[in-house]
């Protein structure tokens, strides 16, 4: 019977495949490299007999990320290792009738009527979209498809890069009702929900968004005990279907956080927020969000009366910075927003009253609006009036601006990706550029988030939907997403959600290794 498992009765251990980043073949090796372990392990091959000259690496991470069942079989022979390859048959509906289950597809084109190039503002004709291995490696429309290619035909449709949120909170979701009304049910949710029921929020939400078209998303936080984190792994590790996530962890922020306390229980801001008010205080806070796992850095500047300095904020971004990672900050005040673009953050989250002369001091630092820009329906007409000439007023001035929602309310009949879409109204209303719009949904926020995807072209993730309309005539047209790929993998097609239980299940790291 064949195995799901490579086992090495050597070591006693078994190698779930999907954690295999490579695996290398020599006369008296095998070297396998896997994501759990990162040093190499070696196991020793019979030296007389030749391994197995069908084992080709690429092949095989290729068939793992299409979601292939692939099976070893080891065949001990005097004790000594010698690896069989076999592919089972693939699952329903990933094969293509051109590829017979022996021979699976390396290659998937996309035969794409109109290709929407993000960076020129373009729709190009009859374009061909070679991928391979989850990234996209040829566009054009003379690209020759390779003979046995998986060929997907969206030659009716106008295909563009995934969407991208740069400001959610999946494992959050306040839900409305009369007889919780007092400060609003943002704090009932973070009091009642427990962690765990906060990550199976996520696991809907993350779906909705992923149904939607968005590929990937930036969660800044209020996930209570690092929902977000549990959730980025159960996605990253195939478990559930979603967004590519990076994620903040708990938000850091001065005492109190975002709520407003009484004496007698001043503890209630735990564990949404890590209160920190020293420079000590909040390089601690953002090694424990780094140690458990966050891909990004969440500050609340001024959402108290006391608000963090240039320096504090400065001390995050170095500390951060330090590993690679970015700082994202809640500034909403003029001095805030001032203040967190000196200190050096990527990207100021809502920057709801900004003068002019802090709109071109981010235009020189190169800080990104992220304006969390609510529709009417959601903030009133005055307050959304604000902000689209907020909108406005950034982009005559040449602010960079990336799109994030802050969706972390339910409304009856609506899908969470729905509701975030509702966010183009405010663009529209703004009277912002269609093809500026589409690129805040898709290579601004990439930027922001510092993640290849965004934009169709080689080297790039293949983080691919289509719609029927072209986006650039009404970008409306994006709140039909009837295809969504995400790293090469279809999870939509023809208006319907693609996913079956899974085969092929990993469990990630949570923490980023130093280089
Ligand atoms: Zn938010």
């Amino acid at each position: 019977m064949p195995l799901d498992y490579l086992h090495t009765n050597r070591t006693g251990t078994d190698f779930p495949l999907e954690k295999i980043d490579s695996l290398t073949t020599t006369k008296k090796w095998v070297r396998i490299r896997h994501t759990v372990d990162i040093i190499p392990r070696l196991i020793p091959t019979n030296p007389d007999i030749p391994t197995n000259p069908d084992i080709d690496v690429k092949r095989l991470q290729h068939l793992i990320r299409r979601g292939e069942r692939i099976q070893f079989q080891l065949h001990l022979a005097s004790s000594l290792l010698i690896i069989t390859l076999f592919i089972a048959a693939a699952m329903p509906g990933l094969s293509s009738a051109q590829n017979s289950d022996e021979n699976p597809a390396l290659v998937t084109a996309i035969r794409a009527g109109h290709m929407i190039n993000v960076e020129t503002g373009e729709s190009l004709a009859n374009q061909i979209i070679l991928i391979e291995d989850g990234l996209i490696t040829a566009t054009g429309s003379n690209v020759q498809i390779p003979t046995g290619a998986e060929i997907i035909d969206l030659s009716d449709s106008y295909v563009l890069p995934g969407l991208i949120d740069a400001h959610t909170h999946l494992a959050m979701t306040e839900m409305p009702g009369a007889d919780i009304n007092d400060h609003g049910t943002y704090y009932y949710t973070t009091l009642l929900e427990p962690t765990a029921f906060r990550a199976i929020q996520g696991v809907a939400q993350a779906r909705s968004l992923l149904e939607s078209g968005f590929t990937w998303v930036r969660d800044v936080g209020n996930s209570a005990l690092y929902a977000d984190i549990a959730l980025r792994r159960g996605i990253e590790g195939g478990w559930i279907p979603g967004p590519n996530m990076i994620a903040s962890g708990i938000i850091i922020a001065p005492f109190g956080g975002q709520f407003q306390m009484q004496p007698e229980k001043p503890e209630l801001g735990n564990p949404e927020y890590i209160y920190a008010d020293t420079e000590d205080e909040i390089r601690l806070a953002v090694r424990k969000n780094i140690h458990f796992g966050a891909t990004v850095i969440k500050l609340v500047t001024d959402n108290q009366p006391y608000i963090y300095s240039i320096e504090d904020i400065a001390a995050a971004v170095d500390e951060a910075g330090d590993v690679g990672i970015r700082v994202a900050a809640h500034a909403s005040s003029d001095e805030g927003i001032r203040r967190a673009t000196l200190g050096g953050v990527v990207s100021i989250e809502h920057g709801t009253r900004p003068t002019d002369e802090t709109l071109r001091l981010m235009k020189e630092h190169g800080t990104v609006l992220v304006g969390t820009d609510f529709p009417a329906t959601r903030n009133g007409e005055s307050r959304h009036a604000a902000l689209v000439e907020r909108i406005r007023r950034a982009y005559d001035i040449g602010t960079p601006m990336a799109f994030g929602s802050d969706v972390e309310y339910y409304r009856e009949g609506w899908t969470r990706g729905e509701l975030t879409l509702e966010f183009l109204d405010s663009y529209t209303d703004a009277g912002l550029p269609n093809d500026y719009i589409l690129k805040m949904f898709t290579m601004f926020a990439a930027d922001v988030m510092g993640v290849n995807s965004g934009r169709l072209k080689a080297g790039v993730a293949a983080d691919i939907v289509a719609v029927d309309e072209n986006p650039l005539d009404d970008i409306n047209a994006i709140r039909a997403v009837h295809f969504v790929m995400k790293d090469g993998r279809v999870y939509k097609r023809d208006g319907h959600f693609e996913w079956s239980t899974p085969r092929v299940m990993n469990n990630p790291r949570r923490k980023p290794q130093r280089q």
